[in-house]
């Protein structure tokens, strides 16, 4: 299925609402029955007919079947956030007892999941470097039954061979699953690579204008219906239709906005990388990146993340650099219309909260869908007082 098909066409049944363009917003909690017969059949499978709008709601529905059809995948489910897309994919492969080996330094509330949450129910798990396919396999136990990704993961951007990633866990029985949200669909399909569960905070990419927070979970029919039965509806996180209508037309640009970052990322990334005031930059298609063949293999592109350590040996000289900047815009998150920075010195010396085991002179940008000569410019009036 052709991409343009997916963003414009797929699942909108425009002779159902007058061929309206734009989807309607279904906005109701329950549906009405036409007799008692019609409430029995819609019981009998809650996902597939309309009960109510914690199960399935119309509007949700195109937004579900756009998204499987991005990642490749059978089926999805979309959440109310992509935290709550991570815990329920996690939550509904293992029980007490149960082992996952997991990348080192997943994004953080994953990493509250695991260690947190999840070891109060007796689920344990174990950290490797998803660099080293030996330390991978080596961690997994008899009682393994999850092996959780992230790739590129978060402001470093290692990456994890996911073909043979799949492989290890297939061998093992493992259900493989991955957080997609760096790469979006457009860039990476880890399923078409063998990965059981591709994760994605839509709050980044597949939304892309910074005003909807939304998850994703992609994967087989059985693997969904699995999740839906038990912990989409218990935990109950869902999108409601009004935020499912702000990402089905987030939707409609994704190649072009996609493009656009990863085009401007690519060139401001070079830039820096030239700068005698950068130490380095993690930036997984330049030559020297130490993955660089195997991100080649299996991204199509980056898109607009990447960061850079400065060079100089002063934490007040990062901040002022980071200060100084005046087109990006000084915040958490990525994914939408704006470019921004986020100094990982801030981080640092806060309160009661140890200093993250990263170094204090990284900084992550996102290159957004400003011109890109607009913002090297900003970075060179700003890199000048390092
Ligand atoms: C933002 C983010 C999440 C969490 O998504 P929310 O939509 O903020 O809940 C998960 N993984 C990665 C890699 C993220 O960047």
């Amino acid at each position: 299925m052709d991409l343009s098909y997916i963003l414009n066409q797929l699942g909108e049944d425009r002779e159902h609402y007058f061929n309206a363009v734009a989807p309607p917003i279904i906005q109701t909690s329950n549906f009405a029955f036409h007799s008692v017969d019609h409430m029995r059949q819609c019981f009998a499978d809650e996902m597939t007919n309309h009960l109510y709008s914690r199960g399935n709601n119309p509007t949700v529905a195109i937004l579900r079947k756009k998204l499987a059809a991005l990642e490749k995948a059978e089926d999805a489910l979309v959440f109310s956030s992509g935290a709550a897309a991570v815990a329920n994919a996690v939550i509904a492969n293992v029980q007490s007892g149960d082992h996952i080996v997991c990348i080192k330094s997943p994004y953080n509330w994953t990493f509250q999941l695991l260690d947190k949450f999840l070891a109060r129910f007796g689920v344990t798990h174990t950290f490797v470097d998803g660099t080293n396919l030996q330390e991978i396999e080596s961690a997994i136990r008899p009682e393994t039954k999850v092996l959780y990704l992230e790739c590129p993961s978060s402001l470093t951007f290692e990456l994890q061979d996911l073909a043979a990633c799949a492989e290890i866990a297939k061998r093992h029985r493992l259900v493989s699953m991955i957080d997609n949200s760096h790469c979006s669909p457009y860039f990476q399909n880890p399923i078409v690579l063998g990965i059981d569960i591709s994760i994605h905070s839509g709050t980044k990419y597949l939304n892309g204008h910074s005003d909807v927070v939304v998850g994703v979970v992609c994967g087989t029919k059985a693997m969904i219906r699995k999740i839906f039965e038990l912990e989409y509806m218990t935990l109950g996180g869902i999108l409601p239709a009004n935020e499912a209508f702000l990402v089905i037309r987030g939707l409609r640009t994704l190649a072009l906005r996609m493009q656009r970052s990863e085009d401007s990322c690519r060139k401001i990334a070079m830039f820096l990388n030239q700068h005698p005031k950068v130490e380095k930059v993690h930036y997984p298609f330049l030559e020297t990146f130490p993955q660089y063949e195997l991100a080649q293999r299996q991204m199509r592109g980056n898109g607009g993340l990447f960061s850079v350590e400065l060079k100089t040996d002063s934490m007040e000289k990062v901040e002022q650099f980071a200060n100084a900047l005046q087109r990006f815009l000084f915040a958490v998150s990525w994914g939408g219309h704006e470019s921004l920075v986020l100094p990982i010195c801030g981080l640092f010396n806060i309160p009661e909260k140890d200093d993250p085991n990263l170094p204090w002179n990284l900084v992550r940008f996102y290159i957004g869908l400003e011109d890109p000569n607009v913002l090297i410019n900003d970075l060179e009036q700003a890199i000048e007082l390092l």
